[in-house]
């Protein structure tokens, strides 16, 4: 079975969960054309329903119109966020016990 690329935040309403379209339990998973649905529900709705008519960016099949992929984004907007990198942190200097010093 095929699966959904639902990176988008409008696939997720954090205020309700109302009840699948699919199934009936209640899921917070919204479609493109925002009805209420589980994201397995809908990739076995593609799964089950392969002659439904198609969602295209250009030349690729997204999935159903129903139910589809995020179109895909360019490289240069991306939804992966990159941390900044942290330095090592730096390595204190030796300190030796007063005692041993004094000996010295
Ligand atoms: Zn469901």
């Amino acid at each position: 079975m095929r699966l959904l690329i639902w990176r988008d935040a409008l696939h997720f309403d954090r205020y309700a969960d109302l009840p699948c379209a699919l199934c009936d339990s209640p899921t917070p998973m919204r479609s493109h054309t925002d009805e209420p649905v589980h994201k397995v529900c809908a990739e076995q709705w593609n799964h089950t329903h392969p002659e439904a008519p198609r969602h295209q960016a250009g030349t690729r099949d997204l999935g159903t119109r129903r139910f589809h992929d995020d179109v895909p984004t360019t490289s240069k907007q991306t939804n992966v966020r990159h941390l900044p990198q942290q330095s090592a942190p730096e390595a204190l200097p030796l300190q030796l016990p007063t005692a041993e010093r004094k000996a010295a």
